[in-house]
C-alpha cells in the first residue's frame, strides 16, 4: 500500500499520522485501533490530498490487469 505514495509529498498533519501508524504502540494495537487509525489517514488524504487518492484509484485496475496478465502466462 505504502508503494503507492511515492509520488506523494506528505504535509506535517500526514508526517505526524504516518510517524504514529509506524509507532511501536501502533504495531502492537489491536485491530480495531489500527484500522481507525489508517480511516483517520485515509479521511485526511480524501480532502486535503485528492491527487493521491486518485492515483491509488487508478493504479488499482491497472495491478488487477497486471495480474490477470500473469494468470494467462
Ligand atoms: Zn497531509
Amino acid at each position: 500500500m505504502m508503494k503507492l505514495y511515492l509520488d506523494f509529498d506528505p504535509c506535517q498533519e500526514c508526517n505526524t499520522m504516518m510517524a504514529e501508524l509506524s509507532s511501536p504502540e501502533m504495531l502492537f494495537a489491536d485491530q480495531k485501533k489500527r484500522a481507525d487509525e489508517s480511516a483517520k489517514f485515509l479521511r485526511h488524504l480524501t480532502y486535503n490530498h485528492n491527487e493521491v487518492v486518485q492515483a491509488v484509484m487508478e493504479d488499482l485496475p491497472k495491478q488487477k490487469r497486471d495480474q490477470e496478465f500473469d494468470f494467462f502466462k
